[in-house]
């Protein structure tokens, strides 16, 4: 299977509509946050919503071709105020409503036994999670990413609402008075917390060049002998296992706390070395070997971390998860799914999601901005997967990602530093997840929590 990199040329329109397949899946997720089963369904002037074995429908009446068109984030914006139609806002704020440059007012209706809302809101969520506006975009980073800051979400000011998941909440609402005896399903909020591992060790793996090196920045730039000399002996101590005051080396630290906690902390691990951005550890050293038995005895989780490269290589990225999964096996480590996260967060819609569908990977958690935390999906809810090009649904599950600890601290993104500041925007995201019963899906890297321990337990704990 070779999938093609997607450009706008490739296409003879650059338009990507919905089709009858897509609503089956549009109706998978609304089963999924909803409960029952729903029929969605094209008529004269729109979308009809329809519950199996109820009668009357939600009719979506304007439909917005804006949603189809791929490659681009400038479509019109509004807002609405549900409060105005006697509705909640889960937020208390006014609902961002991208596609239209202003909403009717009313936007709700009632008509003959029918509900009508004059917002697309099917094809909203169309455009959101297929990630309509990713494909064939030109405008990335020195990464070849689609950054934050090309988005419509953050050019409008919304990347910090999960607006499907608000807009959800209205239409639960509208469902309730379409069809007022059902019970809608009830989600509670969760945390994951994930960890890739760039780095298990600081200097464990250095090569003599690299190891002296980093003897000499440690010494000389930094003046900090006593780094220096830890950077050599961990070097010459770890042979077997990661040492103990290996900087790097807090999985024990993290697990306990994770255990404490009540979470399971997911560790992502990088299989191969193709690109000097990869990983400085091979999974056939004995001290890799023993963490991964730690992490399994332990009742965490092991996963994939895709190389620097894979992103846009659908071949090597299967190869990589099947070299993991060769290792589990080998090891006696039973793996229920293999899930993970693209390296660099890494991601070309939709060749990088199909990458994972082909390699038969159970969830992808790359989906958050580098450049700013956030709701990139426009939800803080795991979802099916879907390829707006073969407009087929997928097995994979699309887990958003809502926080990288360095977009938030480093400079190069938020900047925020790891004070007060970072703490109150990370539970700012955490809390807004919470309000939709949602997952706060955060990730620390291991060689990052030496120096933020109280951060990182702030984060969880609040
Ligand atoms: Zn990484």
């Amino acid at each position: 299977m070779t999938i093609r990199r997607f450009t706008n040329e490739n296409f003879q329109e650059a338009e990507l509509e919905l089709s009858a397949s897509g609503m089956r899946w549009i109706e998978s997720v609304l089963s999924e946050r909803f409960g029952h089963m729903w029929r969605l369904a094209r008529y004269e002037e729109g979308i009809e919503l329809r519950l199996r074995g109820a009668n009357g429908s939600i009719l979506f009446d304007t439909e917005c071709s804006a949603f189809a068109v791929i490659g681009t984030s400038e479509l019109p914006y509004s807002s609405w105020d549900a409060e105005n139609e006697g509705l909640e806002a889960v937020l208390g704020k006014a609902l961002p409503a991208p596609g239209v440059s202003q909403m009717p007012s009313p936007l709700m209706e009632k008509r003959n036994g029918d509900h009508v809302i004059h917002y697309d809101i099917i094809g909203l969520i169309y455009w959101m999670f297929a990630r309509i506006e990713e494909i064939g975009r030109k405008d990335l980073d020195a990464h070849d990413r689609f950054p934050a800051t090309s988005s419509h979400a953050y050019k409008h000011g919304y990347l910090e609402r999960p607006i499907i998941d608000e807009w959800f909440h209205v239409l639960g609402q509208v469902i309730q008075r379409q069809w007022p005896s059902i019970v809608l399903k009830n989600h509670s909020f969760d945390v994951k917390v994930s960890h890739d591992v760039d780095r298990p060790s600081r200097s464990g793996f250095l090569t003599p060049k690299q190891l002296s090196r980093a003897i000499g920045y440690h010494a000389i730039k930094k003046n900090d002998f006593r780094s220096a000399l830890n950077t050599l002996w961990v070097r010459m101590n770890s042979r077997k296992r990661l040492h103990p005051s290996d900087p790097f080396n807090t999985f024990d630290w993290i697990m306990d706390f994770s255990e404490e906690q009540g979470l399971r902390s997911a560790f992502y691990f990088i299989v191969s070395n193709n690109d000097a951005h990869d990983a400085d550890y091979r999974m056939d050293h004995p001290a890799i070997r023993r963490l991964m038995h730690k992490i399994n005895q332990r009742g965490h989780e092991i996963g994939l971390h895709p190389s620097y490269v894979t992103y846009d290589k659908p071949d090597i990225l299967a190869r990589e998860a099947d070299y993991l999964r060769r290792i589990c096996a080998k090891e006696d480590i039973k793996l229920n799914g293999l899930g993970g996260r693209m390296h660099y967060l890494r991601w070309c819609h939709p060749i990088t999601m199909m990458a994972w569908e082909r390699a038969g990977m159970s969830y992808d958690s790359s989906l958050g901005y580098a450049d700013s935390a956030g709701f990139r999906c426009g939800t803080c809810f795991e979802y099916p997967g879907f390829d707006p090009v073969s407009q087929e649904a997928l097995s994979l599950r699309i887990r958003p990602l809502i926080a990288m600890e360095c977009s938030v601290i480093d400079s190069g993104y938020m900047g925020l530093g790891n004070g007060a500041e970072a703490l109150k925007k990370f539970v700012s995201l955490k809390n807004t997840c919470r309000a939709l019963g949602g997952t706060f899906t955060l990730l620390w890297h291991n060689s990052n929590i030496f120096g933020n321990e109280n951060l990182y337990k702030e984060v969880v704990i609040a």
